[in-house]
């Protein structure tokens, strides 16, 4: 702990890019969720990031790129990647790709796969700080690990108690982590649902988006119990229980202090930015349990859903 300084929050641009040449870790905003960014070639500064989060080295990180001559500096894109890249980058998406045997990533970033997940942000103080950094960050969610995602600068300073510099680029739009697809052998796969939705990518790119096989852990670190409250989760509730708080959708939903409507005109979009800020001021107010109404699972709900499924998971495998 000593030798950890507190950084007067938010920093500059120049100052994050200092940082990360120094091989500390910074908090960067993107359209999805504040991520925990590290060099991507230096293993000591993706060593922090793995340290900083209380991250399991078994779960690789996702390489964010300035640009597409960066991102060809470290994957293989074969057409179909590049159709993909083209129609939805920069963006919400993360593409799993061959790993150029070349390139200058850390084996941490990877977990020792010969594959790389990689993307490029949208949000302008990202792509700011990638283009001015000149080379790739590693990046996960800034939260500790297992706990929710941050969708705001506060929630990060708040997380790591003001020792990591935090860049501010306000509120994420999105508000869930990145789309994840795998392409392999012609064939994309879905491993994480997020704002590009299957539909999007399907009517896009004119052909059809995969679920993993079952069993097969594709994506590691998919763990079960992730995105995770203090309070317990109770999914699909009509009507919260004594001491419950809310968490509504539409016309699903309660007034009072302990309730909080992700989108009173039914917008997907509007309740995934909500998702993880109104679940952390639910939390806030110590209750022993959300209960959330049922989203439905089309378009973005399908990530949202997704998120609550591993917020609501037991905790204790
Ligand atoms: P995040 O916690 O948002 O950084 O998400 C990173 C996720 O991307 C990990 O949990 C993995 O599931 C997935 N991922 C990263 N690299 C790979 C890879 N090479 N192959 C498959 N999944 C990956
Ligand atoms: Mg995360």
């Amino acid at each position: 702990m000593n030798e950890r300084h507190l950084y007067p929050n938010p920093v500059s641009v120049n100052e994050a890019v200092e940082h990360l040449h120094n091989g500390d870790v910074v908090g960067m905003p993107t359209e999805t969720v504040y991520g925990l960014a590290g060099l991507a070639s230096n293993d000591d500064a993706v060593l922090k990031i793995f340290q900083t989060k209380g991250r399991p080295r078994f779960n690789p990180l996702i390489v964010h790129c300035a640009d597409m001559t960066m991102a060809r500096e470290i994957a293989e894109f074969d057409p179909l990647a590049l159709k993909v890249a083209n129609a939805f980058w920069p963006g919400p998406l993360t593409l799993v790709l061959p790993k150029k045997a070349n390139a200058r990533i850390s084996d941490l970033v990877t977990a020792g796969l010969d594959t790389v997940a990689i993307r490029l942000p949208k949000h302008p103080m990202a792509r700011r700080l990638l283009s001015t950094l000149g080379q790739p960050v590693a990046a996960p969610s800034a939260n500790p690990s297992g706990k929710l995602s941050p969708t705001k600068a506060q929630h990060v300073i708040d997380a790591f108690g003001g020792a990591v510099p935090v860049l501010d680029g306000g509120a994420c739009e999105a508000g869930v982590e990145s789309t994840i697809l795998a392409i392999e052998n012609n064939r994309i796969i879905l491993l994480r649902p997020g704002n590009v939705t299957a539909e999007m990518v399907e009517s896009e790119i004119g052909i059809k988006v995969n679920l993993p096989d079952s069993g097969k852990i594709v994506a590691p670190g998919m763990l079960k119990s992730h995105y995770a409250p203090n309070a317990k989760v109770r999914l699909n509730a009509i009507s919260p229980n004594s001491g419950e708080a809310f968490l509504g959708f539409g016309s699903a939903a309660f007034d009072g202090p302990n309730c909080r409507n992700l989108s009173p005109k039914a917008d997907l979009a509007e309740a995934a930015k909500n998702l993880f800020q109104y679940l952390r001021e639910l939390d806030a107010m110590g209750v022993a349990s959300i209960a959330v109404a049922p989203i439905p699972i089309e378009g973005i709900g399908i990530a949202i859903n997704d998120r609550l499924a591993r917020a609501a998971a037991d905790r204790t495998t």
